[in-house]
């Protein structure tokens, strides 16, 4: 099937809805939920209020399942960064990000990452999001995500010796 070309902000976009859409059935999780870090549990809490209704619009268009994150990083306070992929290719537009509302951004790549399997040797594009100020719900500080936790190490490498 010819890939369909769409006009998203400043980008000219091919892409398969459809096909994609079908791909996107077949994934049973998000990133966040197969994760389960704290970053991640709380990012699936807040998701819904975290992407702007013209993002969500964006997303429709490209048959992407908004729940099934291809990535999540929680970067730093209230900072996270996600990505999903599509079938498609970038045609024009550049790479910088662009604003959506106050405090998300939104960019399109062929420099693709991690992709899905799924995706076999169609053609695949992803589009990134960077989400400030996303609300905390957790009961553990957010701030804690960001140590410089030596413990953390210490305990797993603990882990690796019982383990031989
Ligand atoms: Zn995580």
């Amino acid at each position: 099937m010819p890939l369909k070309r769409i006009h998203i902000g400043p980008w000219k976009i091919s892409c398969d809805p459809e096909e994609t859409q079908a791909i996107y059935a077949k994934i049973v999780h998000g990133n966040p939920e197969v994760c389960r870090c704290w970053g991640c549990l709380n990012f699936a809490v807040v998701r819904k209020e975290v992407h702007p209704p013209s993002a969500v619009s964006v997303f429709e268009q490209l048959g992407i399942d908004l729940y099934k994150e291809t990535d999540l990083l929680h970067v730093d306070v209230g900072v996270y960064r996600g990505w999903y992929h599509f079938i498609g290719r970038m045609e024009y537009g550049g790479h910088e990000a662009v604003d959506i509302g106050n405090y998300y951004k939104l960019d399109v790549t062929d420099a693709v990452e991690r992709s899905s399997k799924l995706f076999g040797n169609l053609p695949v594009a992803q589009i990134n999001f960077l989400a400030r100020e996303v609300r905390w719900t957790l009961s553990s500080p957010e701030s804690d995500e960001f140590l410089e936790d030596s413990d953390e190490e210490a305990i797993s490498d603990d882990t690796a010796y019982n383990t031989v």
